[in-house]
């Protein structure tokens, strides 16, 4: 499969790794970052897995699509507050048939890749893989778990199949899904609980639940996230959305949260794709959030 990756970052580093190791892809990677694409094109993708680097040399990088061309599968890995810019300024990619593949954190990046190349390519889902970037050319696999993929219509289609096979045999363990929206709204709650509340008091995770007042501002917010997707509509996938953070924190305990890392890299946070998002809809379908919107209002103050 010729795959491109929109965003080499972290996670973008960790799949287009995975994904150029199977000798029947041809992996592509592209990001803005131009020291870092010249690293990777200088001595391969190094990728640190339980200590050890492994080099993989079986991709190239580009600043933009001119790398690449149509691709199969495009997959989406810029943080959510590029996502349009990152599509449009790479449209070069998207060629009739290519799939559009959005595993990253938040509510909208469907919507806004939609807006750009049109509805029926693009395919979402979510990864409980963790990653951290250490350098140009140089990430760290952080943490490994399910992904899951699915339809907006939950359908299952034969490129649906063959993107979750492809993942598979490139060692990426993936499911495939029929309520996609809700598996989104399970990863939104969890990120609501636990990412704001990191990058405020830049703790690690696991460190959040050592104090009860910090344990029930984030029981509140994934609580009110699930009054809204209930008010929505939307089927979680999980009976108990806060026991089911406080069950990802203890499993992700060492992890500085992605929303931690922005904050003191001087970075702008995912903040209105996520808690700022469960405002935003909460106040579309009369429920209150008052959590998520104190939470969202200090993240948007600490990023000034
Ligand atoms: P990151 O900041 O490490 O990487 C994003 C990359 O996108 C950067 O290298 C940046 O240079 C590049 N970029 C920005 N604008 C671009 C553009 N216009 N064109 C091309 N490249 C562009 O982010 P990350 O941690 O890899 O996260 C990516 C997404 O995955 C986020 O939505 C995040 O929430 C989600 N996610 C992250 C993790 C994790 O452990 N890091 C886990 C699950 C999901």
């Amino acid at each position: 499969m010729k795959i491109a990756i929109i965003g080499a970052g972290a996670m973008g580093c960790l799949f287009g790794a995975k994904l150029s190791a199977a000798p029947e892809n041809e992996v592509h990677l592209i990001d803005v970052w131009k020291e870092h694409v010249d690293a990777i094109n200088a001595r391969g993708l190094l990728i640190e897995e339980d200590g050890a680097f492994a080099a993989y040399e079986n991709v190239t990088a580009g600043v933009d699509a001119s790398v690449c061309g149509h691709a199969d599968l495009a997959v989406i890995f810029v943080k959510s507050t590029a996502t349009k810019r990152a599509v449009q300024d790479n449209l070069g990619v998207f060629g009739p048939k290519t799939a559009a593949l959005t595993l990253q954190n938040g509510l909208g990046n469907v919507e806004r890749v939609r807006e750009v190349i049109g509805g029926a390519r693009v395919i979402a889902g979510t990864t409980a893989h963790g990653a951290t970037m250490l350098g140009p050319g140089k990430a760290r696999h952080a943490g490994r778990g399910r992904t899951v993929i699915g339809e907006s219509d939950g359908s299952v289609t034969e490129r649906i199949e063959a993107i979750r096979d492809t993942l598979n045999q490139a060692g990426i363990e993936t499911d495939l899904s029929d309520n996609v929206l809700g598996l989104l709204w399970d990863k939104l709650l969890v990120n609501a609980g636990i990412n704001a509340l990191t990058g405020i008091t830049r703790l690690r995770n696991g460190e959040l639940l050592d104090h009860p007042e910090l344990v029930d501002l984030m029981e509140r917010a994934a609580r009110e996230g699930a009054a809204v997707a209930k008010a929505k509509g939307i089927k979680l996938g999980f009976d108990d959305p806060v026991a089911h953070t406080k069950a990802v924190c203890r499993a992700t305990a060492k992890n500085k949260a992605s929303m931690l890392q922005d904050i003191l890299n001087h970075r702008k946070t995912e903040i209105d794709a996520i808690n700022g998002a469960i405002v935003r809809e909460g106040a579309l379908v009369g429920v209150e959030t008052p959590i998520n919107l104190t939470l969202t209002s200090i993240i948007k103050f600490l990023e000034k």
